[in-house]
């Protein structure tokens, strides 16, 4: 497998591939993706995403653009974003 393209935690000094990409969707009115707020492996999750949601709230979209609920996606290398799948499960954890 080739190293360099493994994704790891946004977690400074953590560097454990990432399982989990914090992201929200986002469309100008003609293009839609997931928009990355970071990625996390299992132990860091609650960390990136708490500083994920501060750039969500701040961000501003311009004009056309809408950027919507931030989620927590259960990231695999490879996948595009239409193919990642929600985890509703961690993300009610991380409520409790
Ligand atoms: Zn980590």
């Amino acid at each position: 497998m080739d190293t360099e393209n493994v994704v790891r935690c946004s977690e400074p000094d953590c560097g454990e591939p990432a399982v989990f990409k914090i992201a929200a969707p986002w469309t100008d009115g003609r293009f839609r993706e997931l928009k990355t707020y970071g990625f996390a492996c299992e132990e860091h999750v609650r960390d990136v995403l708490r500083s994920a949601e501060v750039r969500w709230l701040n961000y501003e979209p311009v004009r056309g653009e809408a950027v919507h609920e931030i989620g927590i996606y259960r990231y695999e290398p490879g996948k595009r974003d239409a193919e990642l799948v929600r985890d509703s499960d961690i993300e009610e954890s991380m409520n409790s």
